[in-house]
């Protein structure tokens, strides 16, 4: 049985991630940040282990991922799903907005991937997929700071890719599209209608869609795929 770590898994993108893998029979551990309560009902309804920690983190991070691995045994497989947004025109952000999302959605694959890496490369196998966006080659008003992160996390993935590719380890970034969660509830309604109406598919993507991607890039179907970026946006780029 593989087992998966999966980045943010108590909701949204990253809890369907954490259901679909763990319905093919991963054996599926999930982290979050700070969501407790949610997290312990989530956890035990599912049959899945969760770990409280802060992927901006890097002490926090290394030690919560050591814990892991000494609880747990190997890890097969990375999902680095966390993510935040921190939206606003760039002339009129703040130097903390800037950083929290570079350190959560990009610094972070530093502390999650260096931890795990050692051991998959010695095994000879390894799985790892990192989660950007649309927006990272779109570009988005509002999302400088997003999308610079998002962006990076594709230029971190083709090289690690590389660098790995002989010990049969793939590394490979999904960019979704708008999708139906908590990140895109917090947007004003009357900006949502408007970027719909953009989509050539008329919706927002669902988890599931999302989830689906992810799991054909674990399977052993994928195993000649690397350092490529799946878009699964409704046509939207
Ligand atoms: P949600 O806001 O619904 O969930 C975010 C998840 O990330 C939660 O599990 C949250 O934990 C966790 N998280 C946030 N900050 C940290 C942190 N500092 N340390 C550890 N965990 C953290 O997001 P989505 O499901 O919508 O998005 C998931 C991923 O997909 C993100 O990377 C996002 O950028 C990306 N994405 C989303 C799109 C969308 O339209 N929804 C589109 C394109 C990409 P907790 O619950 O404890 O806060």
């Amino acid at each position: 049985m593989r087992r998966v770590l999966v980045t943010g898994g108590n909701r949204g993108i990253g809890a369907a991630i954490c259901l679909c893998l763990k319905k093919l029979g991963y054996d599926v551990i999930g982290s979050y940040h700070a969501n407790h309560e949610q997290v312990a009902a989530f956890s035990k309804e599912h049959d899945i282990p969760f770990y409280g920690f802060d992927v901006a983190n890097p002490s926090e991070t290394e030690k919560k991922l050591q814990e892991i691995l000494k609880n747990h045994g190997a890890i097969d497989c990375l999902v680095h799903n966390a993510g935040i947004t921190r939206d606003g025109f760039f002339h009129k952000m703040t130097l903390e907005r800037w950083q929290e999302v570079l350190h959560t959605n990009l610094f972070s694959c530093f502390q999650v991937t260096h931890p795990l890496l050692q051991g998959m490369r010695e095994r000879n196998f390894g799985r790892l997929v990192y989660v950007t966006s649309v927006n990272a080659v779109k570009g988005q008003i509002g999302q400088t700071n997003y999308c610079a992160a998002k962006a990076g996390l594709i230029g971190f993935v083709k090289s690690l890719a590389l660098e790995n590719a002989n010990k049969n380890i793939t590394v490979n970034a999904i960019a979704p599209g708008y999708t139906g969660t908590d990140m895109v509830s917090a947007m004003d309604e009357s900006v949502l209608a408007k970027i719909i109406e953009t989509i050539p598919a008329k919706r927002l993507a669902k988890p599931e869609e999302i989830a689906d991607s992810v799991a054909f890039l674990l399977s052993d179907k994928a195993s000649y795929i690397t350092g490529t970026t799946l878009h699964i946006n409704g046509g939207m780029y």
